[in-house]
């Protein structure tokens, strides 16, 4: 599969989506208001750290837990709302690469 500006670049906007169709659609904002915002703030500094980069192994295999818990938590809420939403028309490979990586779902 082929992530135009790279993997990171490409799971920043996923990720993105994602939040932004959690706090309009179940929240019921019209922007992202200050949680959310804070929410893909980190979401984004955590994958610019990602040590492994546009190599970044299998989500199975990655030795790194880089969510904190609270942000974890609140990232399961969005991705447990928005995901089988935005799946509809989102590559299922990415997103399941995305969840699992991020321990969401058992991926160990
Ligand atoms: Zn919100």
């Amino acid at each position: 599969m082929i992530f135009p500006g790279g993997r990171i670049n490409y799971e920043k906007r996923v990720v993105e989506r994602m939040i932004r169709f959690y706090c309009i659609h179940r929240e019921g904002n019209r922007e992202l208001c200050p949680e959310c915002r804070e929410l893909l703030a980190y979401a984004v500094v955590r994958l610019d750290c990602c040590r492994f980069g546009d190599r970044k192994p299998v989500c199975k295999k990655c030795p790194v837990h880089c969510y904190k818990i609270s942000m974890r938590e609140r990232m399961r809420c969005v991705m447990r709302y928005a995901g089988p939403r935005l799946l509809w028309y989102r590559p299922l490979d990415a997103f399941g690469h995305l969840l699992c990586r991020l321990r969401l779902f058992g991926g160990r």
